[in-house]
């Protein structure tokens, strides 16, 4: 059961990969911003923020400094703020947390689906308080969350929806693409999401003409014009330059989701019915762009270990769910138990639109191997395992 130490690695997610593709395209975006001495608040983002907010079927896109800025001013502009709470799904990256903390409002957990990693409708209610002002649906690794239901319970308590979209531009639940479901949705361009920049960078789209006015004056020092302060605003804004290579990523995202999905249906065929297993199985309703694919197993770190020593590389979204980390050490300790046991279980495998199906083939084939072995000798096979530890940078 030893690997080959000849194995060529398998990358998380091939960035050379991606460049040379893309290559001639962002050197002309480059010299197109260099030639034009435009380098905040120009055409480049201009031009990116309609077409941006085409592909996501909304009147407007606001481009701002991140992921995270965009959450948080995002929460500015509906006024929530100190005493206020926001519902957040209890298994997500930190951010969706933070931002909430930001305005100084409180996040409240909300516990994931049983079946899923997206935050279970069912328990909304549970969580509400006179005080809830917003939920924060998160479309978790590119499956969107289930929003006919959140928004038919946000509407009914009178409750703002603000999608945390950051893993899943072009995806769509219920026929309609994400992105205009809430009143305002937050997107990321982190270089290692599905329409990543070169650098950070974030978004806001919206129906909403009023709200997208403040998002445009709030990133910008609180005005639209220069020297003109309405409110307190911030500096958080998309450079000319991420904004034109976005536009380069934009042109390539249906295809690139694309090659996503073909991914993930033959990680699908490939990992179904393994001992031990939990292969993602989204909602029919959904059509999730597959930012990761995420395994579940119940002995997660000893796969890795497995899967490190033929050389492939593996990630864990997320370790901790937010509420556990010593950040939100103040915040009510209850109990999330699917949560948690996301956060023990899961391990994203390799994916993006760069993996070879030869190295796909080699990541499902170690897995395999793995849940054979595993299920067969359990809690021994690990300890061997351990102990036949290799370096993993001979
Ligand atoms: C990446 C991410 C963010 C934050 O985006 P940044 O651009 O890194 O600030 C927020 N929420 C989720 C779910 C994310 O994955």
């Amino acid at each position: 059961m030893s690997p080959s130490p000849a194995a060529t690695p398998v990358p998380f997610l091939n960035f050379a990969s991606m460049i040379r593709e893309l290559r001639p395209d962002l050197d002309a975006a480059y010299a197109r911003v260099m030639d034009s001495g435009r380098f905040l608040l120009g055409p480049e983002l201009e031009q990116f923020e309609t077409e941006f907010a085409a592909a996501c079927d909304v009147r407007h896109c606001i481009g701002v400094a991140s992921g995270l800025d965009a959450l948080q001013l995002s929460l500015r502009v509906l006024d929530i703020g100190p005493g206020d709470e926001v519902l957040v799904p209890a298994h997500t990256f930190i951010a969706t947390f933070l931002a909430v903390s930001q305005v100084g409002a409180r996040p409240v957990p909300v516990d994931v689906s049983p079946r899923g990693f997206n935050l279970d409708p069912e328990r909304l209610e549970a969580a509400c308080t006179p005080r809830t002002r917003a939920i924060i649906p998160v479309h978790l690794y590119g499956e969107p969350a289930d929003m006919p239901a959140i928004q038919h319970f946000a509407a009914r308590r009178g409750l703002h929806v603000l999608e945390d979209a950051a893993q899943a531009h072009g995806a769509r639940v219920a026929g309609r693409i994400v992105g205009g479901w809430g009143g305002l949705a937050a997107f990321s361009f982190y270089p290692g999401k599905n329409l990543g920049a070169f650098g950070d960078g974030g978004a806001v789209t919206t129906n909403d003409a009023r709200l997208a006015e403040r998002l445009r004056a709030l990133r910008n020092y609180g005005g639209v014009r220069k020297y003109e302060h309405l409110e307190l605003g911030f500096n958080s804004r998309l450079g000319e330059l991420q904004a034109a290579f976005l536009r380069v990523r934009l042109a390539c995202l249906p295809e690139w989701n694309q090659r996503r999905r073909k991914r993930a249906v033959a990680y699908a065929s490939a990992l179904t019915g393994l001992a031990e297993l939990d292969c993602p199985t989204p909602s029919p309703a959904t059509d999730p762009v597959w930012h990761l694919y995420v395994v579940c197993h119940p002995h997660r770190d000893c796969l890795r270990h497995w899967l490190q020593q033929r050389g492939i590389d593996t990630l864990v979204h997320y370790p901790l769910p937010p509420h556990r980390t010593p950040a939100y050490a103040g915040l009510n300790p209850l109990d999330f138990p699917r949560a948690q046991q996301l956060a023990e279980t899961v391990v994203s495998l390799p994916m993006g639109p760069h993996l070879s199906p030869d190295e796909l083939r080699r990541v499902a084939d170690a897995v395999a191997e793995f849940c054979a072995g595993h299920a067969a000798h359990s809690q021994g096979f690990c300890r061997a395992l351990a102990k036949a530890a290799v370096p993993h940078h001979a």
